[in-house]
């Protein structure tokens, strides 16, 4: 009959709240108790003294007694103690005709020293409602401070504890965010929304529930979110998806529900989840209840988005760098049906992001934008970034004020190979080899195109493990390549290898990289781009991973699978033999060009060019 089995769901909420409540209170006890027993004894452990009835006449005569009280048999006192601290004492009574005077004399008040007659309250008092209300009071004041740190209001919410943490100012505006056009191009219609819904929903215009934000990391997706609530001048609330995946089953739908419940109070708004493929995955038919949470949550985030009121403002943004893997029905019009492509920045982007960073960097007038865009193809806006710190960072070492050239131009190959490593030992016969290996590849290069191939040489090692390193500088950016260029990319691939082996005549793994490299362009080129005469233009294998490192998966027989490998192979080949052949002709090149690179370490494409085109 209609039992169903999400009535676990709230239970387990419910009993997750509770210890959470439980555990609280007993760290509270044991506090109160510590403090009791440490920082308040004085006050907690007045004992009351008893003394003889001599003592206490002593006392009286040497003016330590200040108040007292007659008892049916006993007289309660307060004096001085040895150490001048207060202290409550208790003697006998006693038929004493002459104490009236006596007390007289030396100026005692009298009155009520009862200690534990207030102490019922009184210490009720400081021993539990002071510390705890101590321990409230830190603990709101802690809250607050985490809050002002996280730049929001933290709001936590009832039953499911999640944070969701909503800025009322992102404080980023589109102004931040360099390049992208198109990506702003297709966000400001959401901004222009969020002014002023009604202009929309009065024509009976609907907009988009959802957006999302599609690209490579580091691209700027969650700048762009943050911009879209910066302009607009809503509120932005943002998650990450891999909050809403949690140990206790049923809090990543709580969650939602929170969210949205939230976000809906708050209209106009934005409610951004980041990595939205955490819990966006396809779900998969297999039910072995292995994902069940998952499922639930993102079940949960669907019917929230088809549940709300379009007109009312709340428009949801979402970013991921693996849309293949989302859930179709995430992507189903009415959800997140607006895809917004972000892309890595081409060469003007990198030079409108590098100043963007720059704005608040001081600069002297060498610095070149343009250059250092030139030598970052492929980087993306959170690597162009950091070559700016970088280079600020660098400036402040060598204790300057101002950013240079060379400093960006550091930064540019730290950021990409790591950091130079002066004192790693290489040995010269090491250094040799790497030598060779790396003219090997500038040369074959520049025999090919006729042009300076490369930005700056450099034998110095880095962390990152690199012994030697080769910069290249497009010359404007490349949107196509050729079948020729593809073909001269990988003799250039190969031309380090052949070096080592037309020199010293032995091979070493200082070549890995590069092998890597040309078999993926040279299996490209037969899979995917068509440019193999064997097997023209078939799709032999797609791409699943767009995003992060390209990942391929073969969509051929076997046999042809075999095929595609021998081709790979023949065609990588060629190349190596091609470029073992610029080599031989140009054997004094390679020898001069190596032992004038051994010497000074680091040399600049100019310098290259010049030593290669001098006659002998
Ligand atoms: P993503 O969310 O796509 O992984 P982020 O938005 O977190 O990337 O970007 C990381 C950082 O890189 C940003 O904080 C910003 O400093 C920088 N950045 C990335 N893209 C751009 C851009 N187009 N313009 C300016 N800065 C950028
Ligand atoms: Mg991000
Ligand atoms: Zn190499």
């Amino acid at each position: 009959m209609g039992v169903k089995d999400g009535g676990k769901v709230p239970q387990q909420d419910n009993s997750n709240g509770y210890k959470g409540l439980i555990y609280y209170m007993m760290t509270i006890m044991i506090i109160t108790i510590l403090l009791n027993g440490l920082i308040f004894p004085s006050v907690v452990k007045q004992k009351v003294v008893e003394v003889g009835y001599n003592d206490f006449l002593t006392m009286v005569d040497q003016g330590k007694v200040q108040k007292l009280e007659r008892g049916e048999d006993s007289i309660m006192f307060i004096a001085e103690d040895a150490s001048g601290r207060q202290q409550v004492y208790k003697t006998g009574r006693w038929d004493d005709p002459n104490l009236t005077e006596r007390l007289y004399r030396a100026g005692v008040e009298f009155g009520e020293v009862i200690p534990q007659k207030e102490s019922v309250i009184m210490s009720f008092f400081t021993n539990w409602i002071l510390p705890i209300g101590i321990m409230i009071a830190l603990g709101q004041i802690m809250s607050r401070m985490m809050a002002k740190k996280m730049g929001g209001n933290a709001m936590t919410f009832g039953k499911s504890n999640a944070k969701i943490y909503a800025e009322n100012e992102t404080g980023k505006t589109f102004a931040d965010v360099a390049g992208q056009e198109e990506a702003k191009e297709a966000l400001k219609e959401i901004v222009d929304f969020l002014h002023d819904p009604k202009k929309y929903s009065d024509i009976g215009a609907t907009l988009p529930k959802g957006a999302l934000l599609v690209g490579p990391p580091g691209t700027g997706k969650t700048l762009l979110a943050k911009a879209v609530a910066g302009e607009a001048h809503v509120p932005f609330f943002s998650i990450s998806g891999s909050e809403f995946v949690e140990m206790f089953v049923g809090m990543g739908a709580a969650k939602v529900r929170d969210l949205f419940k939230q976000a809906n109070e708050k209209a106009p708004c934005i409610v951004f989840i980041d990595e939205i493929d955490t819990i966006g995955k396809k779900r998969d038919g297999s039910g072995m209840g292995g994902n069940d949470e998952r499922e639930q949550t993102l079940n949960q985030l669907l019917t929230e988005m088809d549940g709300f009121d379009g007109k009312k403002g709340v428009v949801i943004l979402a970013a991921t760098n693996r849309p293949e893997t989302l859930d179709q029905a995430l992507l189903r019009p009415g959800r997140f049906d607006r895809r917004i492509p972000v892309e890595l920045p081409d060469l003007k982007g990198r030079e409108a992001i590098l100043r963007v960073h720059a704005r608040n960097v001081k600069m002297d007038d060498t610095v070149d934008f343009n250059a250092v865009a030139r030598a970052t193809s492929g980087a993306s806006g959170a690597e162009l970034a950091n070559i700016v710190n970088e280079a600020a960072l660098r400036a402040v070492r060598m204790g300057r004020k101002v950013v240079c050239q060379a400093d960006l131009e550091e930064s540019v190959e730290t950021v990409i190979a790591g950091y130079q490593r002066k004192d790693a030992a290489v040995s010269e016969n090491e250094k040799r080899i790497v030598a060779y290996h790396e003219i090997g590849h500038a040369l074959v290069a520049a025999c090919q195109s006729n042009s300076a191939p490369v930005h700056k040489i450099t034998i110095v090692p880095r962390t990152s493990g690199a012994l030697g390193y080769t910069m290249q500088v497009e010359s404007g950016e490349r949107f196509l390549m050729s079948k020729e260029e593809a073909l001269n990319k990988i003799a250039t691939l190969t031309g380090g290898r052949a070096a080592e082996e037309f020199m010293f005549g032995s091979i070493t793994t200082g070549a890995s990289n590069d092998i890597e490299q040309a078999t993926k362009l040279a299996r490209a080129m037969v899979t995917r781009y068509g440019m193999s005469d064997q097997f023209g233009m078939v799709a032999l294998e797609t791409v699943t991973n767009q995003y992060l490192g390209g990942d391929t998966s073969l969509a051929c027989a076997p046999e042809t699978a075999k095929a595609v490998d021998d081709e790979v192979i023949r065609t990588v080949k060629a190349q190596y033999d091609k470029a073992m052949q610029i080599l031989r002709d140009h054997a004094g090149k390679l020898n001069e060009l190596s032992e004038y690179l051994l010497e000074k370490e680091t040399i600049t494409g100019e310098e290259f060019m010049e030593i290669l085109n001098r006659q002998q």
